[in-house]
């Protein structure tokens, strides 16, 4: 029987037991504490070694700039740059700068680092996440072109180290398209990301994707499988600019992947050749999320591209200098200025055949920018001053491919700094540059001009120790008028069959064609 007043809504048994359950969940969620921060560690030790160069990298060299430290959050661009920018953005994320060394001095002209050297910093980062705490993760931004005296393959062997202190968590590593690795970086990382840009655009967007699949992985939503290919390909770094054909298709080939498989990250690294190192040579890493076989078809596709534009990419010729040198006085004559020329094979940055060649042809307003002379800059900075005249042999001496020291005859233009380091601008024959620095420069971008009081407009031939960095400020800005990539002697030539490799394979292409002549 049904009685006369209306029945509660909250009489029903359902409705009251649904109350219940949504004031649980309510009180739950309120009360409970947030979600803990997710702790990822962040490391770096990253060096492009050219084992040709003379002077070994050294414990000192690593801390010419300072000490190892944990401040390396601090800047919004580059690799850890882009990783913090996601995880700031997600939020909840709490990132832990690990005892990492900074830049060693002189970069990448230094050659083999001695094994008291990496041990250090791998110690001191391994024993730096000991102390850290609870980790969810560990980002290790590399270079993959790293070669130490007793270890054949060190990121990887770094990888491992770490891998002992953090146990399964995931570890995740961004590399340069310099990187020479293989499977066993693969094998030792969770997963590895490569730039796709030379001049090095894109730094800090591969940052942002590591973060973005750190995250993912971190909270069970990825998972991280690979795999790896090496082409059989070395190509010198001049011929790697991802401006020009074939590197440019390499990289817009894998861009097509991943726009078709949005979760894979197809890399590639056309290696580092001045690196005399077993796994030098071109490497393809591909990262997908549980999918071995769309991993393994991608990274096939990738390799057996390079491997089919393997004489396009390897086989190229430059001019020598006599020629190199002749060109660009052409170009200047018919006012195609500013002409560069990249000096690309100096490694050490003391080389001086284009210098004597320009006088030798008696080009005028050329600059030499930069010339490495630490002694000769330690000379005119303690015992001249601007405006002095100055009769000095400068250059020659960083490696015994470097030339002939030169001598000038001119005066002290100016005294000053660029960078970190002291420089010296010395001004000979018909409006003549040269600038002198303590160690290797490779001048991107011709803020180093103003820095030291020279006017561009004043200059028709600038001389550049760089393969491809310098189109960063100086061509793709529109600045330059002539690009002249000369072939000097040197340590990193673009003939890589003159190199005398120990440990480069000799069945890459193109050395096995030496072998087989
Ligand atoms: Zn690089």
């Amino acid at each position: 029987m049904k009685s006369g007043r209306k029945r509660l809504w909250l009489n029903d048994p359902t409705r009251y037991a649904f109350l219940n359950f949504a004031a649980v969940f309510l009180v739950m969620g309120l009360a409970a504490p947030q979600r803990a921060p997710l702790r990822i560690a962040v490391a770096t030790f990253s060096h492009e070694t050219c084992t040709f160069c003379p002077e070994p990298t050294t414990v000192a060299d690593w801390e010419f700039y300072g000490p190892p430290t944990r401040d390396i959050l601090r800047s919004g661009q580059g690799y850890i740059g882009g990783f913090k920018k996601i995880c700031d953005e997600i939020g909840g994320i709490d990132l832990i700068g690990i005892l990492s060394p900074r830049d060693s001095r002189g970069g990448s002209s230094g050659s083999w680092l001695t094994t008291e050297a990496f041990d250090k910093y791998s110690g001191l980062i391994c024993e730096d996440l000991k102390n850290a705490g609870h980790l969810d993760g560990v980002f290790l931004a590399l270079h993959g072109a790293m070669a130490v005296t007793g270890v054949p393959k060190p990121e990887a062997e770094l990888v491992r180290r770490v891998r002992k202190v953090v146990g399964q968590i995931p570890i995740m590593v961004t590399l340069d398209l310099h990187a020479n690795e293989d499977r066993e970086l693969a094998e030792a990382a969770n997963a590895v990301f490569i730039i796709k840009r030379y001049p090095h655009y894109d730094t800090t967007l591969i940052g942002e994707a590591a973060a973005r699949v750190m995250i993912k992985t971190v909270r069970g939503l990825y998972k991280p499988t690979m795999a790896v290919r090496k082409p059989g390909v070395i190509t010198p770094s001049v011929f790697q600019g991802t401006g020009t054909s074939p590197a440019m298709e390499i990289m817009e080939r894998a861009r097509i992947w991943e726009c078709e498989y949005p979760d894979a990250y197809v890399s590639v690294a056309f290696g580092f050749a001045y690196a005399d190192v077993p796994d030098a040579g071109a490497v393809v890493m591909v990262v997908t999320n549980n999918n071995q076989k769309l991993a393994d078809r991608i990274a096939d596709d990738m390799s057996d591209y390079i491997w089919r534009n393997r004489e396009a990419f390897a086989g190229k010729k430059l001019p020598k200098t006599q020629e190199g040198v002749a060109m660009a006085l052409r170009a200047a004559n018919m006012g195609k200025t500013p002409v560069i020329i990249a000096d690309h094979s100096d490694r050490t940055g003391g080389s001086t055949y284009i210098l004597e060649e320009l006088i030798r042809q008696g080009a005028k307003k050329f600059c030499i920018a930069t010339l490495r002379d630490e002694n000769a800059v330690r000379e005119i900075s303690t015992k001249f001053k601007a405006g002095d005249p100055v009769t000095i042999s400068v250059g020659g001496t960083s490696d015994r491919y470097a030339g002939n020291p030169v001598t000038i005859r001119g005066k002290v233009e100016s005294i000053g700094k660029y960078g970190r380091d002291s420089a010296v601008v010395l001004v000979f024959g018909d409006d003549n540059r040269v600038i002198l620095t303590p160690v290797l420069n490779q001048v991107t971008s011709p803020t180093i001009f103003s820095a030291l009081g020279i006017k561009l407009a004043d200059l028709d031939i600038i001389v550049l120790k760089s393969r491809v960095h310098f189109r960063r400020g100086f061509a793709d800005t529109g600045l330059v008028k002539t690009i002249i990539e000369v072939d000097a002697p040197g340590w990193g030539p673009a003939d890589l069959s003159t190199l005398p490799y120990k440990n480069v394979p000799s069945t890459l292409y193109p050395l096995n064609l030496k072998k087989e002549k």
